[in-house]
This record gives structure tokens, C-alpha cells and sequence, in this order.
């Protein structure tokens, strides 16, 4: 991807040297530390150890994380790569936005963590993966799923990790057109199946929109380079229910898509860059998809 020296978003927010204990939890009194003793108890934890651990961690992180800064900074050009992606992403959808939906695109920010990090949705480890939080509208991203993807995933190359930031500011996009709470509400009332098939589709939907991304991304602005089409495809199979769980999942609980049906809908955003599409993946039947 070409990416060097282009245009950075400046909705990218850096958590990385950030403790938790900057956003974290209140050990005094008042409501926080009511709700906080009865989580707690609900865990049948020891407060006061728990309490005394917390405070441990804080000091911990506070110290080692003060050290960064740009010249030690390994991950500095990460930083600029995913801003100007969150960049790309905000140009082509606020152009489609316009022009096709006659509605203003709200711009999500994208918060970069490292190991743990407090969202609208709750505390989250860098281990859950990439998410967006509908809550505050953000993505939260550990560059350590970047090195997953290259290692563990055999997914390389800079546009599978475009790809990555491409699903995740998909969610937002469902976000915002109400649909992810549609969706939702639909899950609350569905039994264990049909709340799972949902949940594919609506992956399956966010891959169909990066895809989107993708070709109105290289039409205005010739970001692709040969073999990035190839990367993309490749993190999608990789990271597939099917190839993530190793067999371990039954069919039915799959929740993303299998590695097929993820670089089919990708491709499908990708080939026809048309946004009238993207409720496809929910009108086929789940076995068609
Ligand atoms: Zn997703």
C-alpha cells in the first residue's frame, strides 16, 4: 500500500503510554466504589487483596510506560500507517456518505493500546483482537495483533492490516446506520443459533464494506500496490471461524464466518464498490452465504 508521507488522520487517539489508572477505577467513595465492591462480591474476590493488586498494577504500568517517547518508539510508524488508513477510511465514507446517503459521516476514532484498555464496552485485553465499541463509537486497536497477523496468522503484508482497520471502521459504519442495534435487538429475542448466524452476517457485512472502502479508496486516490489485493484476501481466510478455531468450534457457533465466506464478501464489496449492496449478507439464506 502507499501510504509514506500521505495525509494522517487526527482522530487517532495514542493509549500506549497510558496507565489505566489515568481513566481508572475510584478506590474512594461514593457510586464507583459501591458498583466496584459488588463486582467484587459477585466474583467472591477478597476486596482488600484485590484492592491492593489494583494499586500494584497501576504503579507498574505508570512506571514502565512512562519511558516511551518517539525516538524509542518502535511502533512510531505503525502510528503513522494506521492514521493514514483511519484517513482513507474517512474520506471515502464521508464522500459516500454524502453523496449516496445525503447523510454526515461521524468520523470514529481509533484508540491505540497496549495489553489492556477501558472502553464504553468494558475493560478489554489486547487477547479479544481488534474491536469496535458501538458505546463510544471508537476502535480499539493492540499493535500486537498486527505481529499476530504477520506470525501466527501467516497474514503479511501492510493492506491485510488495512484490511483489519477497514472491518472494524465497517462496524462503525453499521453503527451509524442503525443497524448494529437493529441487529441486536434481534439477537436478544433469537435462540442460541439464530443469534450466531446474525452475528455472521453482520461480520460478513462489515468484510462486504471494507471491500466497499477498498475500490472507492484506490479510485480517488491510487493507494493499492501489486499484491495488496492478494494480502487482504489472505488475512480474511486466515482469520476465518474455521482456521481460528482449528476445529475446536462447532459450524453453528461460528460467529465471524468461515475463511470462504469472508474473502467472498470482501470480494464482493471489492468488485462491486456499490453500498445498495451491503444488506446482501443478510437477505441470502444462511447456507448460501
Ligand atoms: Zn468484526
Amino acid at each position: 500500500m502507499r501510504w509514506e508521507g500521505r495525509e494522517q488522520s487526527t482522530n487517532v487517539e495514542d493509549r500506549r503510554g497510558a496507565a489505566m489508572a489515568a481513566g481508572g477505577i475510584v478506590v474512594g467513595g461514593g457510586l464507583g466504589s459501591l458498583v466496584f465492591l459488588l463486582i467484587i462480591m459477585f466474583l467472591g474476590a477478597n476486596p482488600q487483596q484485590l484492592m491492593e493488586q489494583v494499586g500494584q498494577q497501576q504503579q507498574q504500568e505508570a512506571g514502565s510506560r512512562a519511558s516511551l517517547t518517539p525516538e524509542n518508539d518502535n511502533d512510531a510508524p505503525l502510528v503513522e500507517f494506521v492514521s493514514v488508513v483511519m484517513k482513507d477510511t474517512e474520506d471515502v465514507w464521508g464522500t459516500l456518505f454524502r453523496e449516496q446517503l445525503g447523510a454526515r459521516y461521524q468520523e470514529p476514532k481509533l484508540v491505540v493500546f497496549k495489553g489492556q484498555v477501558r472502553s464504553a464496552c468494558g475493560e478489554a485485553t489486547a487477547a479479544v483482537g481488534p474491536f469496535y465499541c458501538p458505546g463510544d463509537s471508537n476502535v480499539y486497536l493492540d499493535f500486537d495483533f498486527f505481529r499476530e497477523l504477520k506470525q501466527r496468522f501467516k497474514a503479511p503484508g501492510d493492506f491485510a492490516m488495512a484490511y483489519v482497520i477497514a472491518h472494524e471502521v465497517g462496524h462503525h459504519v453499521q453503527n451509524q446506520l442503525g443497524l448494529s442495534s437493529k441487529i441486536q435487538a434481534m439477537q436478544n429475542r433469537a435462540g442460541d443459533v439464530e443469534r450466531n448466524q446474525l452475528s455472521v452476517r453482520l461480520e460478513l457485512q462489515a468484510d462486504y464494506l471494507a471491500g466497499v472502502w477498498a475500490k472507492h479508496a484506490q479510485e480517488s486516490k491510487q493507494i493499492l500496490e501489486s499484491g495488496d489485493i492478494g494480502d487482504a484476501m489472505n488475512a480474511a481466510s486466515q482469520i476465518g471461524d474455521d482456521k481460528i478455531t482449528q476445529g475446536r468450534v462447532r459450524k453453528e457457533n461460528f460467529t465471524h464466518g468461515t475463511s470462504q465466506q469472508r474473502v467472498k464478501w470482501y470480494a464482493a464489496g471489492l468488485a462491486s464498490g456499490d453500498l445498495n449492496g451491503m444488506m446482501k449478507p443478510f437477505e441470502v439464506a444462511f447456507d448460501a452465504l
